[in-house]
């Protein structure tokens, strides 16, 4: 299997183009109707927009830069004319090939599309996908509100691409991911028609929210806020054994303790933080957890770090609390490194997104361990460990290392979730990277069901090709057709 079928970042990729390449038609045609200045068509303008985080794709026929809502419009219904295909692009920070156009497509690149308005007595923000995710809290804040859902790539992501991926954060536990903080959509749909929606009857933004631009364009979204905790507090607990670490996780939220962040690395993990910051987190340890609890009242945010703090205690944890709001910030810029810390190690990662449930924590934290230790591959776990969300990382050099073994390992990490009842993603999507395991994941009349939707929805299938359903005339050969046989 090559790499570009694979979907990986290789440091190659699929497409050739030349740099005497004549402009496609749709280019023209979309130069002329909303100018040049919203059209890159050269080659060099082109191939920065045929990746994410993580995969290259094939170089677009051209890059539109809409600023309104009609300027999507007219992308749209050109290219349908044309029969090219659609990518709706935020940051390109995603982690599953969502925004990397996996054939010849017009990349509409929504980061002038930045209008964003804060309405505090109703404590919303209107807010077009081009807007940075945390500028949606640094304007609420004034007004005494907050925009909680916080991936890490928080700085850089765009509220569309958010939203296309359901976008989850350490915050999201007690908060929840973004689709929570949804009210009301509008987005362009594969014939070029706006709608205008609110989550009543068949909550269609629902259906959008976490589709990968495989249904839809987003073009605004109506965000609800909420007012900040007044008060936080931070521990860090050490655990000789992950077992023990995932079961001090389940006793803290049995004994009722809600932690706003709760959030675990393993010893692989701990050790390439170190490596990069030197933080002082324990390398000795087989696993860590950080925890967060907030609210407004003081006693109740340190009466539950206590809850925690007894619970990892009595799991054999050794506890330590931030005694300051700076160590407490060293420790999360410590999280917040995982990804950079992980990038010193190898050129390339492939990054799962695997959920289970919290009881099973412990025995596939122990398994996908075995596989990597079995596969040779520099394997690290780290996660969102309150929802069950695990980032198992295959660190890999290309060059040296084999492709197609990383694809195995990734497969077999997600049977490993699958068989303990979980799904393949938390927050990163399907993208193309588990775009395959979806047989293995749901069974083949739910794809059915889901490729209907799509059908219903984008019937040329232009939007976003390539993307999170498998194609349907492959065979049956999973692990769902054994389950459910
Ligand atoms: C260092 C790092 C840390 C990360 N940490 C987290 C984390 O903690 N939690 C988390 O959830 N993710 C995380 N991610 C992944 C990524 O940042 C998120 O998936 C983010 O939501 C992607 O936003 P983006 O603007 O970069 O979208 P893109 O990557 O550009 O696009 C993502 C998907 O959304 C679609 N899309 C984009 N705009 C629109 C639109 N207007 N309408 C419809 N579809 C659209 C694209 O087609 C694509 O399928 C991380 C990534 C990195 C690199």
């Amino acid at each position: 299997m090559t790499p570009e079928k694979l979907g990986l970042k290789p440091g190659w990729g699929p497409s050739k183009p030349r740099s005497g390449d004549p402009a496609h038609p749709l280019a023209a045609e979309l130069t002329r109707r909303l100018g040049d200045r919203k059209v890159l068509s050269s080659l060099s303008e082109r191939l920065n927009y045929r990746y994410d985080a993580i995969q290259f794709g094939v170089t677009p026929v051209c890059v539109v830069l809409p600023e309104t809502t009609e300027d999507v419009v007219t992308v749209v219904g050109a290219a349908r004319r044309a029969g090219v295909p659609v990518v709706g692009r935020g940051a390109a920070s995603g982690l599953s090939g969502g925004a990397a156009p996996m054939q010849e497509a017009v990349v509409v690149s929504f980061t002038r599309m930045t209008g964003l308005q804060i309405f505090p007595g109703r404590r919303e923000a209107v807010a077009q996908p081009g807007v940075i995710t945390l500028k949606v809290s640094e304007a609420a804040r004034p007004h005494g509100l907050i925009y909680p859902p916080d991936p890490a790539s928080f700085r850089t992501s765009t509220i569309g691409g958010n939203l296309g991926e359901n976008a989850g954060g350490p915050l999201c536990f007690k908060y929840g991911v973004t689709g929570d903080y949804v009210r009301g959509l509008e987005f362009v749909d594969a014939d070029g028609n706006v709608h205008v929606l609110d989550r009543n009857a068949y909550d269609l933004p629902g259906l959008l929210i976490g589709s990968e631009g495989t249904l839809g364009l987003i073009t605004s979204a109506t965000l609800r806020l909420t007012p900040p905790p007044r008060h936080t507090r931070t521990l860090l607990a050490s655990f000789t054994e992950v077992g023990a670490c995932a079961e001090a996780v389940s006793a803290a939220i049995a004994a009722g303790a809600v932690p706003s962040k709760l959030e675990f690395m393993d010893r692989a993990c701990v050790g390439a933080v170190e490596d990069y910051l030197g933080l002082g987190l324990p390398r000795a340890a087989e696993a860590v957890l950080l925890v967060d609890t907030d609210g407004d009242d003081l006693d109740t945010v340190q009466g539950e770090l206590s809850l925690v703090e007894a619970a990892c205690r009595s799991s054999g944890g050794d506890v330590r609390r931030a005694g300051s709001d700076a160590e407490s910030a060293a420790l999360w810029q410590a999280r917040r490194s995982v990804s950079p810390a992980l990038g010193r190690i190898r050129p390339q990662r492939m990054n799962e997104d695997i959920v289970v449930p919290r009881s099973a924590l412990p025995e596939v934290v122990r398994q996908i361990r075995a596989l990597g230790d079995e596969s040779g591959f520099h394997l690290v776990q780290f996660g969102h460990i309150g929802d069950g969300n695990l980032h198992p990382n295959i660190l890999f050099d290309p060059r040296r290392e084999s492709v197609d073994a990383v694809h195995d390992l990734a497969h077999r990490i997600a049977l490993v979730a699958i068989r303990h009842g979980g799904v393949l993603s938390g927050e990163h999507g399907i993208g193309t990277m588990k775009r395959e395991f979806m047989r293995d994941a749901v069974d083949p009349v739910t794809l059915d069901v889901l490729r209907d939707v799509k059908r219903t929805l984008d019937p040329a299938g232009a939007l976003n090709p390539g993307k999170v359903l498998p194609e349907a005339e492959a065979p049956e050969t999973g692990e769902a057709a054994r389950v459910h046989s």
